[in-house]
């Protein structure tokens, strides 16, 4: 089922049954794109529509962040839990390693991608990852990267180029990819141990984003979306205006 917010359409599912329907996916063939949605990328789709349309195009949105759902249940229209793009893919890769699906990393800084797929493939024993490539290439090179993908024909294509870049590169060439791709912000920094992931207590107190932004304080800009987001979600669903 599929819930609506601020025009961006959501699966209502849990990460376990997410997990499956993106399975599907692959093992229908067909190809696919998973987008997990965070508030600032909802925000910044509300003055630019095209990105509500890339979100609602994809055959899986899972609501990244604990602002998503807090959104949803504001909404009237509440989501079983968090689905985040790092919990996700380590689920699936697990999945790609049992079912034998190809899995290619493109995205972070050269280098971090490799040692990603290097842990990974410690980690999940019989996995096959086909390739990676970085994500610091210009707008000339998608070609390149584009039929270096394509060579490698992997099943799942995970895509690190940041939001919202890795959405609308990954819609543009979709049909071409042939594969079921999913964006995942800076999960190959935290894989490849780059970058540390919150302590799982700021996750159960959801507050990973403040550890975030302590760590990282770069991050702040992007985070002053935030009270903006959850006014323009009280003033919609709260005060019905
Ligand atoms: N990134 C990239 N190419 C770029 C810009 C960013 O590969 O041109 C990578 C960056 O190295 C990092 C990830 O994108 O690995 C960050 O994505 P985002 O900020 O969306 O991650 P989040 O913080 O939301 O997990």
């Amino acid at each position: 089922m599929k819930v609506e917010l601020l025009g961006a359409n959501i699966d209502a599912l849990n990460m376990q049954e997410t997990e499956n329907m993106v399975a599907e996916m692959v093992n229908r063939g067909r190809g696919g794109q998973v987008i997990t949605l965070n508030p600032e990328y909802l925000y910044q789709a509300q003055s630019e529509p095209g990105l509500l349309d890339v979100a609602n195009s994809a055959g899986v949105v899972t609501p990244d962040g604990e602002g998503i759902v807090w959104a949803c249940k504001t909404s009237g229209h509440p989501v079983p839990e968090r689905v985040t793009g790092i919990d996700l893919m380590l689920r699936l890769v697990r999945r790609a390693a049992a079912e034998g699906w190809k899995v290619f990393l493109l995205g972070a800084s050269p280098g971090v991608a490799d040692a990603a797929a290097k842990k990974l493939s410690e980690r999940f024993s019989g996995l096959q990852v086909v390739g990676t490539h970085h994500g610091y290439f210009k707008d000339d090179k998608d070609k390149e990267v584009l039929d270096k993908i394509i060579a490698a024909g992997p099943d799942l294509l995970f895509v690190a180029l940041g939001a919202p870049r890795q959405e609308l590169w990954t819609h543009r060439y979709l049909q071409q990819l042939n594969c079921v791709a999913m964006g995942v912000g800076g999960s190959f920094d935290v894989i490849s141990g780059h970058v540390q992931r919150a302590p799982l207590w700021t996750q159960r107190l959801k507050i990973e984003w403040f550890y975030r932004l302590v760590k990282e304080p770069t991050r702040w800009r992007r985070m002053m979306v935030l009270p903006k987001f959850a006014w323009l979600v009280t003033k919609k669903y709260r005060l019905k205006t």
